[in-house]
């Protein structure tokens, strides 16, 4: 028998967390398993399959869905991350038991005590190894923790000696990768407020830049132009097609005539978290290649 397959589904899970839900990308169930697979598009953190939060709380909400149905015939269940951007497929399994005792024993009391005001907050950066859990919450906005967290930065104004230590620049930038992501989300959050009806401090809602088009599309307005003169070729600007934007539109076979005349420029070296899936920077190792590499010398 071919397995039960639903795409983007709407999952609830509040038996654990009260109001919880999400939507499972795919869930598939053969039993005895139940699996549940979820796209991420990102290419920063490559998210890990094992002990995934938000795929064992989609894997609960999956069976108060489908348990009634298939009852005690699950007994495994699978999780997949797929993330081709950054580190493939990711696959994890746990038993069923497993899974509802850490919902019962895990999550019930953490959400307990949150839904209660009480327990840690741990607010997270993009960069910190784990998964930027404030960039999902609803509270990202105006969470204190989390505010703390990146106006903590300022305690080192009056730091003594007066130089910061290695340790301190890479404790710094770690969390100054969601500095931009959380200013954006207090301006989203002012903004909301003041269209709302509400006030700001010293900021106020005004009308964004304006763009100018053709009424009535470009075409009438360039033979308009063309029967009063102007050429063609100021109309239109003509640019060339990159490598790889000319290779996705002949695809492989035909641009493989001109493969050997693409060479790859070595990148410079950029900072990145420790957490990214591209290999550390090695001086020598582009000194010998050479400056560029051509691809298609590489390929053959
Ligand atoms: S924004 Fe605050 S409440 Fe939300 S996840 Fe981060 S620390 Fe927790």
């Amino acid at each position: 028998m071919p397995p039960f397959v639903a795409l983007e589904s709407r999952v609830y899970y509040s038996r654990y967390a009260p109001d919880g839900y999400g939507r499972a990308d795919c869930i598939m169930i053969y039993p005895p398993v139940l699996h549940v697979a979820d796209y991420k598009n990102g290419t920063g953190i490559p998210v890990e399959a094992e002990e995934n939060p938000q795929m064992m709380l989609y894997a609960l909400g999956a069976l108060e869905t489908y348990a009634p149905i298939y009852g005690d015939s699950i007994d495994t269940i699978q999780m997949t991350i797929i993330q081709p951007n950054a580190g493939g497929v990711k696959e994890w399994s746990i038993s069923r038991k497993d899974l509802e005792y850490w919902g019962a024993h895990t999550v019930r009391p953490a959400a307990e005590l949150a839904y209660a005001g009480k327990g840690d907050f741990a607010p997270s950066t993009p960069n910190d190894g784990s998964e930027d859990r404030c960039h999902f919450c609803r509270a990202k906005a105006t969470c204190t923790a989390r505010s703390e967290m990146y106006l903590g930065l300022e305690s080192y104004e009056a730091k003594k000696p007066a130089l910061l230590t290695d340790a301190e620049v890479g404790g710094i930038l770690e969390r100054a990768a969601g500095l931009a992501a959380w200013a954006s989300d207090l301006k989203d959050y002012a903004l909301k407020t003041i269209l709302n009806g509400g006030a700001i401090p010293g900021f106020k809602a005004v009308e964004g830049r304006s763009t100018r088009e053709w009424d009535g599309g470009t075409d009438a307005a360039f033979n308009k132009l063309k029967e009063r003169g102007v050429e063609e070729a100021l109309l239109w600007e003509r640019r060339p097609v990159t490598p790889p934007a000319l290779e996705k539109a002949l695809g492989k076979k035909p641009f493989e005539a001109v493969a050997d005349l693409v060479v790859k420029k070595s990148g410079k070296p950029t900072l990145a978290p420790e957490t990214d899936s591209r290999k550390s920077y090695n001086a020598a190792v582009i000194a010998f290649r050479g400056d560029c590499e051509s691809v298609g010398a590489a390929d053959g």
